[in-house]
């Protein structure tokens, strides 16, 4: 057989889309799972009729930027909800998922031998995309805050990544975190990416986007997504926002490897736009304050986990038991039919957790699947 491409040989596959894999490949030998690794929430969404959206542009290329439509109410809800002013002519691009708007971007800016810091627990795809672009991911271990990235900067360094909030701790990061990772990128000249994919998912309105303390985006670029906050993962629809000349590059690797996302998906949001807000943001609030009675109960039955507030996850420690993290899951799965993803996926120092997805699952449910995982550090201490 011809050879393949060493990076992508070497790459590891997305940790929390394996074990879901495996929960789709149990299902359907008909066996019931306790599903608490799934990266979103269920929400109640009733469809509204497809037949009323522009016909026939429905069916064809959109703008390769994302419709004009759907980028100026993007433009309009950050404004009035994050305070950020953004040229949807020139300074947003949507996507087919974030993923693919952040990939797009790490290509957009890194050559190879660049370093991309990052804080574990990290977000899976980050060290993959950075090594798909010959580039060298640097993790700090999960105990590091930003106030010590700065040891981590080296000539190489390029870009800093954060995530906030995180997913899979749930922490938010505050005005003074955000201005020191600015002031960090000033003295050295690096981006900032900020995936902001769950900015709505927290108890009350301390999430602020990176871009409103970079107004210029001189360094800020931020990622979100109709994923999370709006429910609909499974349409693959997400969005970045730079300065003009950064998306200006991305727009070229946009244009070559996708052209633009669905098209009839952007006419049906840019038309629903405020509906679906309507519809999602109580069940936004309901699930975030799932995760804090979730959060209670492990304390009440003595599992500990990082601190953190927002998202519908949680990483919580396994730490007495002398299994991995990987082996730890897939014992719990393979025995007690309970899901969760391991935490090496999240960063080599992250082996002694797990991360327990609270968005899919019931109540009932995840006070069972708790229970195993307690039994289970137990059982193996
Ligand atoms: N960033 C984070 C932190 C995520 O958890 C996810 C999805 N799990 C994404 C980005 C990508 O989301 P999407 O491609 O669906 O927009």
């Amino acid at each position: 057989m011809p050879g393949l491409s060493r990076v992508v040989v070497e790459a590891s596959e997305a940790m929390s889309v394996k074990y879901n894999t495996m929960v789709y490949e149990l299902q359907q030998r008909g066996k019931h799972v306790v599903v608490m690794s799934l990266g979103e929430a269920y929400f109640d969404i009733p469809m509204v009729p497809m037949e009323e959206l522009a016909q026939p542009d429905v069916h064809h290329y959109s703008h390769s930027r994302g419709l004009l439509d759907l980028r100026r109410k993007l433009a309009d809800y950050f404004r009035t909800e994050y305070g950020v002013d953004f040229d949807p002519d020139q300074q947003v691009i949507v996507t087919a998922g974030s993923k693919a708007a952040i990939h797009m971007t790490f290509m957009s800016i890194l050559n190879p031998g660049d370093e991309v810091i990052y804080s574990e627990p990290a977000w899976v795809s980050y060290p993959e995309q950075i090594r798909l672009c010959y580039a060298t991911p640097v993790g700090l271990p999960y105990e590091k805050s930003v106030y010590d990235f700065e040891e981590f900067v080296t000539s190489k360094t390029k870009a800093i990544v954060i995530n906030n909030p995180n997913n899979p701790r749930g922490q938010v990061l505050d005005r003074k975190e955000l201005e020191h990772v600015l002031k960090l990128a000033r003295k050295y000249d690096l981006w900032v990416l900020s995936d902001e994919a769950y900015s709505d998912f927290l108890m009350d309105d301390s999430f602020i986007s990176l871009a409103a303390l970079d107004p210029d985006k001189k360094h800020a670029v931020v990622f979100n997504s109709m994923s999370k906050n709006y429910g609909i993962s499974g349409w693959r629809i997400g969005y970045v926002i730079a300065n003009k000349e950064l998306i200006s590059n991305v727009l070229k690797v946009n244009q070559h490897l996708i052209t633009c996302p669905a098209t009839i998906l952007q006419h049906y949001l840019a038309r629903n736009f405020h509906r679906r807000l309507e519809i999602t943001k109580p069940q936004i609030r309901d699930v975030v304050c799932k995760r804090k009675q979730v959060a209670a109960y492990m304390d009440q039955i003595g599992l500990t986990y990082l601190p953190g507030t927002a998202t519908f996850y949680l990483f919580v420690s396994i730490a007495p038991s002398k299994l991995g993290s990987e082996a730890f899951c897939t014992r719990l799965l393979q025995d007690e039919s309970v899901c969760v993803v391991p935490g090496i996926g999240y960063g080599k120092s992250c082996d002694a957790f797990i991360r327990v997805s609270v968005g899919a699952a019931s109540f009932e449910e995840i006070q069972y699947g708790l229970g195993k995982i307690k039994e289970l550090i137990d059982k193996t201490s």
